[in-house]
């Protein structure tokens, strides 16, 4: 329709990280303001889209969701075939879910196109009593790994948008 015809940019994001550390929950908020309370380890839905605009472009995220095959190294090139962004999330609450950041960002590395812009997501930043891991230690491994960084809470929605838009402003930047 008329709509479409507008869109100047499509812009295809993976979104990864371990499981239960909130993908499915960051993506909802962000393409449909939505936070499931009773949402299974998988929605069978393959990508969301949202459409912005950013500096006067349309531009479509399609946004692109594991649905359960966040198991290490299970997920397949095909899932990155294309991928402009990375939204790369862990758990501030699990420790292990930081420490696997390193795993993704090799994965991205060897299946991804070498300009792929990685956003690395500390996500449930509302549950302030239980953090184990320090915004500090995420700021020096985004810095030394040249990825943009953000806490989010899908739950509150505090930053998800604000990370998606980054993330499309860069890719935008790149292209
Ligand atoms: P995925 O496996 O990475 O897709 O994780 P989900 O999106 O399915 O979320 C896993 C669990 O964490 C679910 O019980 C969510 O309700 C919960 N969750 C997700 N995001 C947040 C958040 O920002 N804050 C809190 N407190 N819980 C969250
Ligand atoms: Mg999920």
């Amino acid at each position: 329709g008329e709509y479409e015809e507008k869109i100047d940019y499509v812009f295809k994001v993976v979104v990864i990280g371990d499981s239960a550390v909130g993908k499915t929950q960051i993506l909802s908020r962000f393409a449909k303001n939505e936070f499931c309370f009773d949402s299974k380890s998988t929605i069978g839905v393959e990508f969301q889209t949202r459409t912005v605009t950013i500096n006067t472009k349309v531009i479509k995220a399609q946004i692109w969701d594991t649905a359960g095959q966040e198991r290490y190294r299970a997920v397949t090139s095909a899932y990155y075939r294309g991928a402009l962004g990375a939204m790369l999330v862990y758990d501030i609450t699990k420790r292990q879910s930081f420490d696997h950041v390193a795993r993704w960002v090799e994965e991205l590395r060897a299946h991804a196109d070498s300009s792929i812009v990685i956003m690395l997501v500390g996500n449930k930043a509302d549950l302030v009593d239980l953090r184990m891991v320090p915004t500090e230690d995420a700021v020096e491994f985004a810095e030394d790994q040249g990825l943009c960084f953000s806490e989010t809470s899908a739950l509150s929605g505090d930053n998800v948008e604000s990370a998606f838009l980054k993330l499309l402003e860069e890719i935008h930047r790149v292209v």
